[in-house]
Order: C-alpha cells, then structure tokens, then sequence
C-alpha cells in the first residue's frame, strides 16, 4: 500500500511517521521543505485548555470592536472583506447555543486525548525531552477580568480538564518576573509546551526516514486517476502514484480540495510570533493574558512572544507592527522583558470557521483523505490526528467518533 501524504508539517509528518511505522509505504511531498508553515513557529504550545469555538458570543460580541481598533486582537484587512463574507456567516452559524454545546464537545474529546498523545508520540521518537514539565498560567489583573473570562473556566470544568485559581503571591512563588499588576491567575499544568516545534518536525522526518519513509521536493499542481491508482502531479511534470493520498497542506488545504472537486471553507487566520534571544528574564510557564490577547512561552534559545489574529489570505505581505503591539503587552506583564536579538515571523493558521478540524476521507473519491483545519490547535491535535487518520486509512475503528470532523458537514 503506498501513501502520498501532501504537506509536511506537524500534522503531515506526524501522519506519514504513524502510518510508515505501521508497515505502509510512506512518500511525504512537500513544496517548500518540512516545518517550513505554521508548524514553525507556531505558540509552541500543548493547549488543551483551548478547544472552545471562536464563535461563542462572548468572543464574537468583541470582534466590530477589535476590528476598529488597529491594535485589537482581531484585524481584518478591507481589501479581504468581501473575500470573507461566507467564510463568517458561516462562523456566525456555529455561534448557535447548541451547535456550540456540540462544537465544545467535540474539541474536548480531541483535547483530552492530546497530552497523553503527544507523550506516547514523543516517547516513541525518543524525544521525550522536548516537552516542558511546567503548564500554562492564564493571567488576569483583577476580579473583574477574571469574571470576563469565567465562560472558558467554566466549560473547562464541565469537561474536566485541570485547572488550579491562584492569587497573587502563589502567582509570584511561580513566576517571579510576573509584574505586580497581575492579581489572579489560573494554573493549567496540562497545557506544556514544546520546546522548539519546529525541531520537533524535523525529529519526526527523520525517524520517518529511519523507517525507510520516502521526502519529496515538489509542489502538488493537480490529480488523476490511472489505473485504479491515484496520480498526485507536481510542479514540472513529475507524477506520484498512490494507493491512498492524504492532503495536510495546512492553509493551502483549501485549493487542493477545490482540485478534487470537494470546496472547504477553509481561510487563513495568520499569526505573528517574535523570538527573543536575549530577553533578560528566564520563566518556567508559558503565560496567556486574554484580556491582552498574546501568549509569552519560554523555547529553546530564549522566549517566543505571539499571539492576534489577522484576516487577510495568503498573499498579502506581513504587517509586523502586529508583533510589536503583542511584545508591548507582554512587556506589561513582564516588566523587564528586553527585547533584544530577536527575530518576527507570520504564519497561516488553517482555519475553518466551526473551529474544529476536517479528519475525514473524502465524500467523493475512494482512496482520498483529508486531515486539515487545525486552526490555533495543530500542535496540540497532531498525535491525536496521526492516530486518528491510521485507523481511518487502515479500515480500523478510530478510538473516538469521526462523524463530527467529516468533510461534508458545510
Ligand atoms: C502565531 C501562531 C501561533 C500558534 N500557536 C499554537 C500553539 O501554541 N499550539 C497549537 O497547537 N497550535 C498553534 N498554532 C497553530 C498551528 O501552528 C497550526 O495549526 C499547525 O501548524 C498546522 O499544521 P499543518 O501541518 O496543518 O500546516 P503547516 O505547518 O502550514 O504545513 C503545511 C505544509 O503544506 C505544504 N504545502 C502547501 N501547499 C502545498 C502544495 N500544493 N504542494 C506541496 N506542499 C504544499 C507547505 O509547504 C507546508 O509545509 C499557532 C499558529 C500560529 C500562526
């Protein structure tokens, strides 16, 4: 059985490892080199806690603000509006009560399988030393921010994932650098993190590699069919032959499908990071403030601040200013964060607008499958996803029910 897996990021290498290990004949395409998309630089965080859909009213409700606001967590950029209409009614659709009682469901039962999937993967790579110990602290300056924030805490509790609140001198005892502005906080010591996902990639290849599993340089241009066979055709003429073939192009999901006559509503919702080598302060907790919207986690070679979200395709140049802003806020949380020797970077995070992902074969062709949409989650879903699709492209039962993350269900 030989399967094209199309896309090497985490999601696509942690598929192609799973399923080479488990005897088929592994080819990985990939046109710009693995890790190279979001998976590079991304949070770099396990977040469990994070599964709720973006379109529950209390985040919704914000979104004309933010979009006023040329610092908001939220930009769209004008020249995409029109592009983005159908993209968030459907968003507006799934902000109905029940479909969001659902759409937490089914974030939270990927979620609470994905710390102990990502250990199980890690070990199996011998890179268990590439997670932290420390979970994440989600910082709040007073009562009332934390009172805004009590519809997360709450659908936390419903699914019960672990979570501890903390004042402020046990706030101090574990991060020392954490300014006195920061009055509450919660613990979740189950959100850990990467230490560099991009390494992590790259550790995946090559024990995909070790176990005889095949990279290609070239970029997908379309499909055919010959022979009972799948024909996956590249850029300059080249042709893959495939059994089964997998599409995990994170945000350039979206064309691939359209090729194969099966349109998602897949959008990009890009993402900012900086990496500060010489920040003049060392954590042991990645920190969230979600009043401020950005995320502070400590990665190898210094710390990564990142965090907003900004609508504007995948063409458009980055708008770095967006880094700045972020690495301002954490400064006021950090009050003696340097940002010194550092580098900024943006990322597609492929977005679907129910929030949960596509894990699915296709409703169309026999043969094709589909494991995109990870949205703010890739790193955190891609064990999860690897275990998932195996059972899925081997004809086993998946330890959880796939009907919600099926392709068809726009
Ligand atoms: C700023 C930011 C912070 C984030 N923080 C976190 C976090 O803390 N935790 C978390 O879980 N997630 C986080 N995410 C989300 C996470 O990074 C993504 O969900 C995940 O990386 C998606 O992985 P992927 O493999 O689907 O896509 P990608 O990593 O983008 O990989 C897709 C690959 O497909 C290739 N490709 C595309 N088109 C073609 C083609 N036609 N032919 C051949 N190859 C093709 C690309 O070259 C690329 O290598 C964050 C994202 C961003 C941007």
């Amino acid at each position: 059985m030989t399967t094209v897996v199309i896309g090497a990021g985490i999601i696509g290498t942690a598929i192609a490892h799973h399923l080479q290990r488990r005897g088929h004949e592994v080819v990985m395409v990939d046109r710009a080199g693995p890790g190279q998309g979001a998976s590079f630089g991304n949070m770099a965080s396990i977040a469990v806690t994070e599964f709720m859909p973006a379109s529950r009213p209390s985040v919704w409700r914000q979104i004309p603000g933010w979009m006023l606001d040329p610092e908001g967590p939220v930009r769209v950029r004008p020249a995409s509006m029109p592009r983005l209409v159908p993209w968030f009614l459907r968003f507006i659709a799934a902000s109905r009560p029940a479909k969001l009682r659902a759409l937490e469901a089914e974030g939270a039962a990927l979620c609470a399988r994905a710390l102990g999937d990502t250990l199980a993967l890690l070990a199996e790579c011998g890179a268990s030393d590439q997670i932290s110990d420390e979970g994440c602290l989600s910082l709040y300056a007073d009562e009332a921010e934390f009172r805004a924030d009590r519809d997360h805490i709450e659908i936390l509790e419903r699914f019960g994932f672990a979570h501890e609140v903390l004042g402020r001198q046990a706030i101090k005892a574990l991060e020392p650098e954490l300014s006195d502005k920061i009055g509450m906080a919660v613990l979740f010591p189950q959100n850990r993190s990467i230490k560099d996902p991009y390494g992590l990639v790259l550790t995946l290849v090559s024990r995909f590699k070790a176990l005889g599993g095949q990279v290609e340089a070239g970029e997908v241009v379309g499909f055919g069919e010959s022979g009972g066979r799948h024909q996956v055709m590249l850029k300059g003429g080249r042709i893959l032959l495939a059994d089964q073939v997998v599409i995990c192009a994170g945000a350039h999901s979206g064309h691939l499908s359209r090729m194969l006559g099966e349109p998602i509503p897949l959008e990009t919702e890009r993402g900012y990071h900086t990496q500060i080598m010489a920040p003049g302060l060392s954590m042991k907790h990645s920190i969230i403030w979600p009043a401020r919207a950005f995320m502070v986690t400590p990665t190898a070679g210094g710390i990564r601040v990142g965090g907003t979200v900004e609508m504007a395709g995948l063409e458009a140049a980055p708008d770095y200013r967006r880094s700045k802003i972020t690495v301002r806020r954490a400064q006021e949380a950090l009050p003696n964060l340097r940002c010194e020797n550092f580098t900024e970077w943006m990322g597609h995070r492929p977005a679907l607008p129910d929030t949960v992902p596509i894990l699915s074969p296709s409703s169309k062709r026999k043969g094709i499958f589909y494991a995109t949409g990870h949205g703010h989650l890739g790193l955190t879903y891609a064990a999860t996803t690897a275990k998932v699709m195996g059972a899925l492209m081997t004809g086993a039962k998946p330890e959880l029910d796939v009907h919600p993350y099926r392709i068809n269900r726009f």
